[in-house]
């Protein structure tokens, strides 16, 4: 039984482990095929792919992309794409540009809190400075304004609090096309995260089959088996494929633990059924 993990962070984006730390924790936890999927780059890729060849895992290229469908924040998983697609490339660093922008609005809310110099912190928390909301929600909990990272979102960072920004994600129809552009796979991310109502989820799907998108999460690390159950009959309705990851952030959240996935049915076709083009060997290479 081959094991997939298709959903990562590093520290690239907002993980905590380096791309080389990520492999060998997925080593122990007997992943076999992994896809490193930071927030809109793809920074973190080569370095995992050295630590994969050294390890016997398939390491897959992916990227997690900030986007927006009807004026609601998604997120689309590119999977087995070319890191070095100029059009992608392009795109991503427009991404990081925005994400610099937003911080800094960020930070200028949050100063009206009575928190200054948030946008500074935050980026002490950075190792590519790819700024995301994690980093802010570190760097304002070691500053004791909240005793978690779920409480900063809670009361300053998720939607209609004062430390968030509204931002122009580029459009669902966009993203997949860039990632088709790089020769990947879309996929839509966690779909239950949304908490959209039944039949806005249909629409979203709907528009996401018409746009080329392939795939959608059923499990991921936080999911419950309501969810994902109900993730693998949207499934077969939109005859999309499934595919299965942590969302692994952090070592000190054990619910979201790599590789800890549930088995799906045997006949319920999946991502990784035609196998991946850019998928390093699982062959031990020895240099
Ligand atoms: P951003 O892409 O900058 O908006 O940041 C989104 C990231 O924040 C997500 O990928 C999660 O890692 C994290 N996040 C969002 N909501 C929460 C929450 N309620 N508790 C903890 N982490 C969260
Ligand atoms: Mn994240
Ligand atoms: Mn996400
Ligand atoms: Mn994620």
């Amino acid at each position: 039984m081959i094991k997939y993990d298709l959903h990562t962070h590093s520290t690239a984006s907002d993980g905590t482990l380096t791309p080389t730390e990520l492999v060998h924790r997925a080593k122990k936890q007997h992943v076999d095929v992994l896809a490193l999927t930071d927030h809109d780059t793809v920074a973190g890729i080569e370095e995992a792919i050295t630590a994969a060849n050294a390890h016997a895992i398939s390491l897959i290229p992916g990227v997690e992309i900030s986007s927006q469908w009807q004026n609601a924040g998604i997120h689309i998983i590119g999977l087995d794409i070319d890191i070095q697609s100029n059009e992608l490339l392009a795109q991503l660093q427009q991404l990081q540009t925005l994400r610099i922008t937003r911080a800094q609005e960020m930070g200028r809310r949050l100063a009206k809190e009575g928190i200054p110099g948030a946008y500074q912190g935050a980026l002490q928390y950075t190792k590519e400075e790819n700024l995301t909301r994690t980093h802010f929600a570190r760097f304002l909990v070691d500053q004791g304004q909240a005793h978690s990272i779920s409480n900063v979102f809670k009361h300053y960072l998720a939607q209609g609090k004062p430390g968030y920004v509204k931002t122009e994600w580029p459009i669902l129809e966009k993203v997949v096309q860039w990632i088709k552009a790089a020769g990947g796979i879309a996929i839509l991310a966690h779909p239950a995260r949304y908490k959209f109502t039944a039949s806005k989820m249909r629409r979203l799907l709907q528009d996401f089959k018409n746009q080329g998108g392939v795939g959608i999460e059923v499990a991921h690390g936080n999911g419950n088996r309501d969810e994902t159950a109900n993730n693998i009959k949207l499934a077969e309705q939109f005859e999309l494929r499934a595919s299965i990851g942590s969302d692994f952030h952090d070592p000190a959240t054990p619910w979201s633990e790599l590789g800890r996935l549930p088995r799906l049915p045997a006949d319920l076709p999946t991502v990784w059924d035609n196998g991946f083009q850019r998928g390093t060997s699982i062959v031990e290479t020895t240099f």
